[in-house]
């Protein structure tokens, strides 16, 4: 391949979206990737309906349903095992569109296969740690920590919550900001509960919360892969390390004897091998991502609370829409300014409404208005209407409020 026009930094979910993308518009791009080889890291990752019309658009929609559940309700309860509230998902509440739950590795997998059967085997440089882009009014140079610099029109750092783009941009900046609350987030095989599709989530912050949804469909012993979230409220923050182990002793406290109707929780926490632990945590919306013809896309541009299941997601619509505007302005300064100018204050909006009103909000009203305590019907509590404008109002703030969806024209 000669120079491309776009470099993109880091091979995750954004950066090969974006290749992907460029592709599709006839933009020559290329990914630089820190990693020397691609491992199966990570949990599971929630892929909604406004990321999954963009991963159809590009074609993967039939590869990833092989390897994923088709989510078709998230569903809340207390505590206590009580039900509080629920709802149909994807395209069981009548989008165009399926929800996802996938486990990160294999919907990397998925589209790093597409990046290199597509954009050739060589479009994805692993081993190349980028250290510093200059740029001149002619283009960018990206320079590594071991390898020859690479030139092209504009570089993208898709680099990750730790990004050395952003830190470039942004020097000093320090470390992303602690929510006070750690995580804890494996995946077990168990036995299938509430249908073996239901996404669901129990408790809240201060006691023990969890989320938990299957990723993978039965293996021979007829047991799903359940990915299981925990998270407690904890003034110490762990290190950021996406593969940072944990203990189990350090959360059974919390959830021990914890067993519902359909689901004995502790056991299935006593059953699972690998306990990754890693804290909440994001970074404040930026005023600006674009200098010049370097940008930021994903969580190099916004970290955010998983809280919401939008980390991919906003990732992959940011890729989908800088290639539009570089589609439409040319891989230049202007495409950069085009793309920020939307993107950004849509996705600060996520990035703030993770923190104060994700749909989690709807466990947080249960949990202060009964004071954690049992009730005797729900609607003493709370009503489903309200319930139901929690879910709603996330869905409008993240872009993917059915109607909206549907009628939006395509970004590529
Ligand atoms: C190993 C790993 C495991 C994860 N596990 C989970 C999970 O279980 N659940 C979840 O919700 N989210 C997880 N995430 C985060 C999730 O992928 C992102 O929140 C989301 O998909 C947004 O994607 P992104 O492309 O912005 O960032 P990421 O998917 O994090 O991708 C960033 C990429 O940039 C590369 N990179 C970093 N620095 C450089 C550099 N200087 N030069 C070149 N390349 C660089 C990284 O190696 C990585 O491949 C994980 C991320 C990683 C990297």
């Amino acid at each position: 391949m000669s120079q491309p026009d776009v470099l993109i930094v880091g091979g995750g979910i954004g950066g090969l979206a974006l290749a992907l993308s460029c592709h599709q518009a006839g933009i020559p791009a290329r990914v630089f990737e820190a990693a020397p080889e691609i491992l199966p890291l990570g949990v599971g990752i929630n892929l909604l309906p406004h990321a999954m019309r963009e991963l159809s658009e590009l074609g993967l929609q039939p590869a990833l349903a092989a390897k994923c559940i088709e989510t078709r309700e998230l569903a809340f309860y207390s505590r206590h095992g009580q039900f509080i509230y629920k709802e149909p998902r994807g395209r069981h509440a009548g989008y165009d569109w399926p929800q996802l739950s996938i486990h990160r590795a294999d919907l990397h997998e998925v589209i790093l296969a597409a990046v290199r059967a597509r954009l050739g085997k060589d479009s994805v440089r692993l081993g190349h740690r980028v250290t510093r882009i200059d740029q001149d009014s002619n283009g960018v140079t990206l320079h590594f920590d071991a390898a020859e610099p690479a030139r092209g029109k504009v570089a993208i750092g898709c680099d990750g919550i730790h990004s050395a783009v952003r830190r470039q941009l942004f020097p000093g900046e320090g470390a992303p900001k602690y929510s006070g609350v750690n995580m804890w987030r494996c995946v077990v095989r168990w036995p299938a509960y509430l249908g073996g599709d239901t996404m669901v989530s129990t408790g809240w912050m201060t006691v023990g919360k969890t989320v938990i949804y299957p990723v993978r469909p039965p293996d021979a012993s007829g047991r799903p892969l359940i990915n299981w979230v925990a998270e407690i409220e904890r003034p110490e923050a762990v290190r950021q390390d996406w593969t940072g182990r944990g203990r189990l002793s350090d959360l059974m406290p919390a959830f021990a004897g914890l067993k519902f109707d359909w689901l004995d929780i502790t056991g299935m926490m006593e059953s699972t091998e690998e306990i990754l632990e890693y804290p909440m945590v994001d970074r404040d919306p930026l005023e600006r991502w674009t200098f010049g013809r370097i940008t930021l896309l994903g969580d190099a541009a916004h970290p955010m609370y998983p809280r919401g299941s939008n980390g991919a997601g906003q990732a992959i619509v940011d890729a989908r829409f800088l290639t539009g505007q570089i589609r439409k302005l040319g891989a230049s300064a202007q495409a950069l300014e085009a793309y920020e100018k939307v993107r950004g204050p849509a996705t600060a909006k996520v990035v703030l409404t993770n923190r104060s009103d994700p749909p989690d909000a709807i466990l947080r009203e249960v949990w202060t208005r009964s004071g954690g305590q049992r009730f005797e019907r729900i609607d003493d509590v709370i009503s489903k209407a309200e319930l139901q404008a929690i879910s709603d109002r996330y869905k409008k703030v993240a872009g993917f409020d059915r109607e909206t969806l549907k009628s939006m024209p395509s970004f590529v």
